[in-house]
């Protein structure tokens, strides 16, 4: 979902590009390399950027007939919680971007509603909603510490790859189910 489109951008914002030095003639290019602090909020439930963790941006602003076509990468730490046995998971992503904003009074601008394609207010480019549309975009919605995480037993809720290959709880068999309350008392301890 994207943010309601701010008319009075605050051109000091690290999430807001300056088109100003970029000349209006499609083909020009501008380099945009900047380290920002990580908005709020940005990810998913089970993954997520830090809020305030250091995000490299890494783009490049180009002229084309119609706006500016603003593309490249986003790279910062990502942190979250395996789906499967519920370990932190810590991580470096690089995220791409890509998104046209359109010129006020162009073509593009009297055609599409400014949810579909962003725009130029002014000089300024609000780039937040891009950003959150792209990482979110590349995050898993069900993260694993790894590929193959085998999860957790069912029984005593312990990792799969802490126990041994032959791990069960074997009920049927009461010397085991005494063992097995031993092993798990001692998690317990
Ligand atoms: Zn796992
Ligand atoms: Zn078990």
């Amino acid at each position: 979902m994207r943010h309601q489109p701010t008319t009075h951008l605050n051109p000091r914002s690290p999430l807001v590009l300056d088109t100003r030095d970029l000349p209006r003639r499609p083909g020009a290019m501008r380099v945009v390399t900047r380290s920002i602090p990580a908005p709020e909020s940005l990810g998913l439930e089970l993954i997520w950027v830090p809020e305030g963790a250091t995000l490299d941006l890494d783009l490049r602003m180009e002229s084309v007939s119609e706006g500016v076509l603003v593309s490249g990468t986003v790279t910062g730490p990502v942190e979250g919680e395996c789906g499967r046995c519920l370990r932190l998971i810590g991580d470096t992503v690089a995220v791409p971007i890509q998104e046209l904003y359109a010129y006020e009074h162009s073509t593009t601008d009297e055609t599409t509603d400014d949810d579909e394609v962003g725009r130029v207010h002014g000089d300024l480019i609000d780039l937040e909603p891009a950003l959150r549309d792209a990482v979110v975009l590349a995050l898993p919605v069900n993260p694993l510490c790894r590929d193959d995480c085998p999860g957790l037993c069912p029984d005593c809720g312990r990792p799969r790859d802490e126990l041994a290959a032959d791990h069960t709880h074997d009920r049927a068999d009461p010397r085991w189910a005494a063992l097995s309350n031993l092993s798990t008392q001692r998690t317990k301890e």
